[in-house]
């Protein structure tokens, strides 16, 4: 089939005076006048279960948005036999069929629904209009197209043929039922986790992070819309221990597809290892995971960039991106110029609701993570080895507020330099420009991760090199830009190490992972 070329979607500003912006304050107040209530979703049946729990929002933890039924144990086994009963339909449904399904749901984000995802990964997830609109209207809209069209492309690849022989490949599903577990911190990665093994014909189990459960509940409400048949994916709001114990150890889970945690990403990888013999298949494991970020900067670097990228790098988001810098690597020449930059900078930002428009920061998720992130800050301010140069305040009495904080450090290998945070956190070693190949050693070797990472240079020769140098220490590698902001189709996202399993996500190289191709050659 000639599926329509996508392009990536546009994005709205929200500038002030516009019409979207009208109608997006209109949906952000809609939606917090109302508290919505969230079923367990398996079979297309809304469940409610005992077990109910509340979604707030974090710049205002005691505004609660929703109340979600937690599914239990007896849920969780039904989401799997539902998945199952669908699977045969919905693997021999026509793949056009398929594919219109979730072109249709692109269409109704682009248009209809764009407010109502928007309005609720704000509220839910505290992210400013801008970051919404990039990943929930977006990125999200990309992924579903750009999907489409690789699964597409990999189902014309075809083995040649002989005299008499005709060949073929069947791209089937995998084998039983994929599972998909996905974060808070991007709701396009909450659609795409159970989207891309779905598009290539498979069923899913999807536990959604329960912190953005308001936007992946729209999602799958979208999706239904769009005319998805029951059971193919089964949204099940769940506690991460059980689903490991009921779903992830089923004999038919032939699939899982997570982004999150490197430990929680290790703890599932032991467990289907411990019951390998009990799969009907080896399970594909897809996972996309931590990241410590870094930003070198050569001694030819343009200083106005490298402050620009550095402070949007580490900042936007509450630093809650994999792909956040987290720390940089800034030559002595050029420090006091940065240092003065990114102070100054880093003054302007705003924090707060981002229902005011002039905030560039809201809160971080939750109290696990706003606890998480203080501890560090207050390491760095009891140490020596550290000085707090911008932020270092916080405040969790309203919502769960962490200023942008700047750490420098004399030791290159510092706690806040080689663990991740996931908050508004940068730290920054200066090295002496003549110690630059020891200082590459230290960018190579200081974290377990290898997710992202940015250099600026303008010496040529001095480009050629740190790609090299570094080619380990990333899979997605910027040259004279921040590090986070991969567009599908134009930076493939994923890294390796401790980043995850490096398969490129909206991409062929992805979706390849959801098929169990069946080479079939006929004689005539
Ligand atoms: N793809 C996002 C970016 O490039 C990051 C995704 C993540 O946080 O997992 O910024």
């Amino acid at each position: 089939f000639k599926i329509p070329t996508p392009k990536n979607e546009p994005g709205n500003t929200y500038a002030p005076g516009t019409k979207e912006r009208e109608t997006l304050k209109a949906e952000l107040k809609r939606q917090s006048d109302i508290v919505v209530d969230i079923p367990v979703i398996i079979n297309g049946e809304n469940i409610k279960t005992d077990t109910v729990k509340q979604v707030v929002m974090p710049h205002d933890h005691k505004h609660v948005l929703a109340n979600y039924s937690q599914a239990g144990e007896k849920e969780l086994r039904e989401s799997i036999e539902a998945a199952m009963a669908a699977k045969e339909a919905w693997a021999n449904m026509p793949w056009e069929h398929r594919a219109s399904i979730f072109l249709k749901a692109a269409d109704l984000i682009s248009g209809p629904y764009r407010d109502l995802i928007n309005a609720s990964t704000m509220l839910g997830q505290s992210k400013t209009a801008y970051q919404s609109e990039i990943d929930a209207a977006q990125e999200l809209v990309d992924f579903l197209r750009y999907d489409v069209d690789c699964a597409n492309q990999i189902y014309q690849i075809q083995p040649s043929s002989a005299k008499n022989i005709w060949n073929r490949t069947d791209y089937r599903p995998l084998d039983g039922f994929v599972l998909a577990i996905s974060p808070f911190n991007f709701t396009s990665i909450g659609a795409n986790l159970p989207v891309a093994p779905a598009i290539m014909g498979n069923v899913v189990v999807w536990k959604p992070a329960t912190t953005s459960l308001l936007s992946n509940y729209y999602f799958m409400r979208v999706l239904e819309e769009a005319g998805l048949p029951k059971g193919v994916i089964n949204f099940v709001p769940s506690r991460g221990s059980q689903v490991s114990e009921v779903v992830l150890t089923d004999p038919r889970m032939s699939g899982f597809h997570f982004t999150g945690s490197t430990s929680t990403f290790q703890t599932i990888w032991k467990t289907v290892g411990e019951n390998i013999a009990n799969y009907q298949s080896y399970p594909r494991l897809i996972g996309e995971t931590g990241g410590k970020d870094f930003v070198f900067v050569h001694e030819t670097a343009q200083v106005d960039k490298v402050v620009a990228n550095l402070v949007r790098g580490a900042f936007e988001y509450q630093g809650q991106k994999c792909s956040a810098a987290s720390r940089a690597y800034i030559p002595a020449s050029l420090w006091e110029e940065v240092k003065s930059g990114l102070v100054e900078e880093t003054a302007k930002l705003k924090v707060g609701d981002i229902q005011d428009f002039r905030n560039f920061m809201g809160a971080v998720i939750d109290k696990a993570a706003f606890d998480s992130i203080t501890s560090y800050i207050d390491f760095a301010a009891a140490s020596e080895e550290a000085e707090i140069i911008a932020g270092g305040t916080y405040d969790d009495s309203v919502g769960y507020f962490v200023q942008p904080t700047i750490i420098v450090t004399t030791n290159p290998n510092f706690k806040t330099m080689v663990e991740e945070i996931f908050g508004p956190v940068l730290t920054i070693y200066v090295y002496e420009n003549d110690k630059l190949e020891e200082t590459l050693e230290a960018v190579d070797t200081a974290s377990i991760y290898a997710l992202t990472g940015a250099i600026f240079a303008q010496d040529r020769e001095a480009i050629i090199h740190l790609e090299r140098r570094l080619s380990g220490a990333a899979g997605n590698f910027y040259i004279n830009d921040k590090p986070t902001g991969a567009m599908i189709d134009q930076q493939p996202f994923g890294g390796s190490r401790g980043s995850g399993t490096n398969d490129k996500a909206g991409s062929v190289f992805n979706m390849v992972r959801w098929t169990s191709p069946r080479v079939i050659k006929e004689n005539f």
